[in-house]
């Protein structure tokens, strides 16, 4: 098949076909090889301009994407994006991992992904509420409760998806859940702003059960984390709160580094800070991240942190797509990591991914986004299933059903590794690369047989 050149999207293809030809999937199930060509097209892809006036009463233009992927599960899912480096190329690996991803929760959603190349660093609230209304007023026309439900990714909150809620609502004339990631006190769900960190670490933890025979947990291990963002925030919160130490966060400029561990009032300080687009270095002077006068972290210099973090046990990508290269993924492990889990979709380049299934043979266990980050595309299921019975969870409730879908999924990708697994007979812990990917397509392309978008 000959793939456009679209180079973030020709990667995320090649990870799951890879996965799938070096299975025994295709030779116990030919047909499945049909549904390849079919899934890897999207259904739609909708591209507009976004026109919206600045501060300075200038008009700007962006260009605005949504890429309907696949529906055989259920409405088109998945975030919208606002960063300068969105293109096609970005959006469509995104909505190709989300079908799968999403197929691994065990819930009705179909995969998509969208944005905008707008970049909100340095814009006023106003004018993020002006692109906001600018950007729905385009895309209000291909939603729906039951066809299509964006919610947020990189640059897109619940600020973001208040004021595009608001817009979609004067225009339609019409309250539904269209939107995921929703205000607390008007449709949203408990837990869905800390579900992808948590869920993160509720699959490492399996993996760390697994790995040791029920031996080991978090306590006392050590986690380098990449990000600062909403899935890194929480991610960190809940490896403290299970008794690890989390050795490092970073943003695009830089990393802080801290051997006595990051603590939860310095992961609040940097919520803050993150909501205002401010970096990393302009906040590490504050008091809170200094002990007796001296500074508690150290931060490094347009670095992120897998070389400088010494010795870890745990490492959870947690900022954007290849942010793990070769190099980086030798440094961890022969600095002792054994647990390797994406909280950012497609953390680890094809060259980092080598690097750790070559080493699942000395016990090092890499879990791939489209399986570890499915926490928060979770509990924006259930927020769906929330709006459409007009109901409101309790926390307990939707925790207790994202821990039990995160365990699941991995018990999934477990078995579907083993049952499909092309070495069996080599040492090493089984790949959650393949059992995810092969997990994922088997539920996605089944669907597709029994509705003739393949036959
Ligand atoms: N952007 C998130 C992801 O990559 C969540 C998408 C959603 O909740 O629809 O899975």
């Amino acid at each position: 098949m000959v793939l456009p050149n679209e180079p973030e999207f020709k990667q995320a293809y090649n990870e799951l076909v890879s996965a799938l030809e070096d299975s025994t999937l295709f030779s116990q199930s030919p047909e499945y090889k049909k549904v390849i060509p079919v899934v890897s097209i999207p259904e739609r892809i909708i591209q507009f301009r976004v026109t919206w006036e600045n501060d300075k009463g200038e008009i700007e233009v962006n260009n605005g994407f949504r890429v309907q992927f696949n529906s055989a599960l259920g409405p088109y899912k998945g975030g919208l994006r606002f960063h300068p480096t969105v293109n096609l190329s970005i959006l469509k690996f995104l909505g190709f991992e989300q079908i799968f991803k999403n197929a691994l929760t065990g819930l009705s959603m179909g995969g998509g992904k969208g944005g905008s190349d707008f970049n909100p660093k340095g814009r006023s609230d106003n004018e993020i509420r002006r692109f906001c209304t600018a950007f729905m007023r385009q895309l209000a026309r291909y939603i729906g409760a039951d066809t299509d439900v964006p919610a947020g990714d990189i640059g897109v909150g619940g600020r973001e998806v208040g004021y595009m809620f608001g817009a979609y609502k004067q225009m339609q004339n019409n309250w539904s859940g269209i939107l995921t990631g929703k205000g607390l006190t008007w449709g949203g769900s408990l837990i869905r702003p800390e579900a992808t960190g948590y869920g993160l670490v509720y699959y490492v933890e399996k993996m760390i059960e697994k790995a040791t025979n029920g031996k080991e947990t978090f306590k006392g291990k050590k986690v380098a984390i990449s990000g600062s963002g909403n899935v890194a925030q929480y991610a960190a919160l809940k490896v403290i709160e299970l008794g690890g130490i989390v050795v490092s966060l970073s943003d695009s400029k830089g990393a802080i580094i801290s051997e006595s561990g990051i603590t939860p009032d310095q992961i609040a300080e940097i919520g803050s800070a993150k909501l205002k687009h401010k970096s990393l270095h302009e906040i590490i002077s504050a008091s809170v991240f200094t002990q007796g006068g001296k500074a508690s972290v150290e931060y490094i210099e347009g670095a992120r942190p897998w070389v400088h973090v010494g010795q870890v046990d745990v490492a959870l990508p947690s900022a954007t797509q290849n942010e793990v290269s070769g190099d980086e993924a030798k440094a961890l492990i022969q600095n002792g990591c054994k647990f390797i889990a994406e909280g950012s979709n497609m953390g680890s380049t094809k060259e980092a991914i080598d690097v750790f299934e070559e080493s699942r043979s000395k016990d090092v266990w890499y879990a791939p986004g489209k399986a570890s980050n499915a926490g928060g595309v979770a509990v924006s299921g259930l927020e769906m299933a929330q709006n459409s019975q007009r109901v409101q969870w309790t926390t307990e409730e939707v925790d207790s059903k994202l821990k039990t879908i995160m365990y699941e999924c991995f018990d999934n990708c477990y078995e579907t590794a083993v049952k499909y697994s092309a070495d069996k007979n080599s040492e090493g812990l089984p790949s959650l690369l393949k059992g995810a990917n092969i997990a994922g397509f088997i539920k996605v392309a089944d669907a597709m047989f029994s509705q003739g978008d393949v036959f």
